[in-house]
This record gives structure tokens, sequence and C-alpha cells, in this order.
């Protein structure tokens, strides 16, 4: 059996005009584990994550996750690449800092969009899928609703079930708990740490420290676009290096 960790990425750089916003970014992800990356606003969090997913599309750097792999900086032509970028972004799921839900299709519909109409999966069967993930993200029974008749949410646990309707090996998740009314945080991070338990693969940003130190096998701690601490949840607690430091006792 392999060992190989189910996400690695080697070398990722992505600069917005003079902005350099990863400059050599470095991880590897092991198959059935959390991983959260915290840090400063504006180090680069959100950046190494929509990289993972080619919603940007790095500079330089290799990105695998399971076997499909890109590689930023090498050339290749145009139909290559995006068959590439295909098969990578195949491989995981978003969940994005609002739910992105279709607001004219129902929540059963906004379920089946992906596996029918993307993945062509059997309508049948994804249906079936689907109302077992509603279960599981608490809100069997309310299929035939539409977003705006949820509260935030439920519509963000409707963005988690949509994301495993995908069928991901990884699911990504883009600070989920931030646009939600304080009162609504804990019924979405008590979803994701079911998640965890159940072995998904996940990648979390957030700023949710508690959380984090709950759920995650690993920690990159991110400054000025770099990995500035890594490590298991100790690193919360017990910090070696300065900016991480200074970074938890501003937030916590
Ligand atoms: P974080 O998630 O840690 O807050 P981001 O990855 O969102 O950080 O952003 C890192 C830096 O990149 C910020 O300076 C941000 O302004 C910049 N940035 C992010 N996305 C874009 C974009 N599409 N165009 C220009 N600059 C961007």
């Amino acid at each position: 059996m392999s060992t190989d960790p189910l996400i690695e990425v080697r070398g990722l750089r992505k600069a917005f005009g003079d902005n350099e916003v990863l400059r050599g970014i470095d991880l590897t992800v092991p198959e059935g584990s959390a991983t959260t990356l915290l840090g400063p606003s504006g180090s680069g969090k959100t950046t190494v994550l929509r990289s993972l997913n080619v919603l940007e599309t790095p500079d330089a750097g290799v990105v695998r996750i399971g076997d499909a792999s890109v590689d930023f900086g090498e050339r290749a032509d145009a139909r290559t690449r995006r068959e590439e970028v295909r098969a990578l972004r195949a491989r995981s799921g978003m969940v994005f800092q609002s739910h992105h839900l279709f607001p004219h299709k129902t929540v059963l519909q906004n379920l089946l969009e992906g596996p029918v109409q993307v993945q062509r999966r059997d309508v049948d069967s994804a249906t079936a899928d689907a109302r077992a993930l509603l279960e599981q993200v608490g809100l069997a029974g309310r299929e035939d609703a539409y977003p705006a008749q949820l509260s935030g949410g439920q519509q963000q646990r409707v963005g988690i079930a949509r994301a495993l309707a995908l069928k991901p090996q990884v699911v990504l998740l883009d600070e989920p708990t931030s646009a939600l009314d304080p009162e609504l945080v804990g019924e979405v991070l008590a979803v994701i740490r079911d998640l965890a338990a159940q072995g998904w693969t996940l990648v979390v940003v957030t700023h949710e420290i508690r959380f984090a130190r709950d759920v995650a096998d690993q920690v990159l701690f991110l400054d000025q676009g770099v990995i500035a601490e890594r490590g298991g949840p100790e690193v919360l607690t017990d910090p070696r290096e300065e900016r991480t430091r200074q970074f938890l006792s501003r937030v916590l």
C-alpha cells in the first residue's frame, strides 16, 4: 500500500502584480487528516487554498492531489494544461466563505447540480446520496426549501453537503464560518468536526483557534507568503516562533 500523502505541494509561488503573495510554499497532507491554515490577514492562506483547486493559477510550483498533478512552472500546450487542471480540480470540493448556492434552485437541486450536470451521474443514485448528505449535515426534510428560506448556518451546511456530493478526495474550506452571525458558528463547526471524525481529508482556512486545536492533525501557520511554523495542534498552545506567538496573542 502506498504511504504517499494525499496532497503534495512544492515550491508554490504566486504574485498579483508586484505583490508576491506566495513565496515558496511546501506542504503535504496525509489522507484522512485535517489541516488548518492560520495566520494574519493577507498572509496568503486563501491563495494557497484556491491554488489547490486552481481557482488561482500559481506562477510556479507543483500541486498534486492523489494521482492528479500540475507543474505550474512547466510550459504545457493549452489543451494538455486544461486537461491536467480539470483532473486536479475533480479531486477536491470547495466550501466558500459565503455559500454561493443557486438562489432559484431548491436545496436538493443545488446538491444535484454538480453530480448530475457535471459528473453525469445517474439522477436516482445522486438523489439518494444527496438525501443522505442532507441528513448528515442535520438538514433532513429541507430538500425542497430555497436557500433564502434557510438561516445562514443552514445555508452553509448545504454548501458543505454540496461539496461532499461531488465525492471529492479532499474538502477545502475557506473561512467557512467567518460570514456567519456568532450564534450560527457552532452548528457549522460541529458539522466540520463530524467530517474530520469520519475520516474526510480536510484543509481549512480558519480564524477559529479553539476549533483548530480540536480538529487539526496538522497546523500550518502562514506569514507573508511563507509557512513560518508547522506542527501538530501543540503549535497553537506552545508555538516556537515569535511570529506565531504574536499572532496567537492577538486573536486569543
Ligand atoms: P489571507 O487569506 O491570508 O487573508 P489572501 O490569500 O486572501 O490572504 O491574500 C494575500 C494577498 O494577496 C493580499 O495582499 C491580497 O490583497 C492579495 N490578493 C488576493 N487575491 C487577489 C487578487 N485576485 N488580485 C489581487 N490581489 C489579490
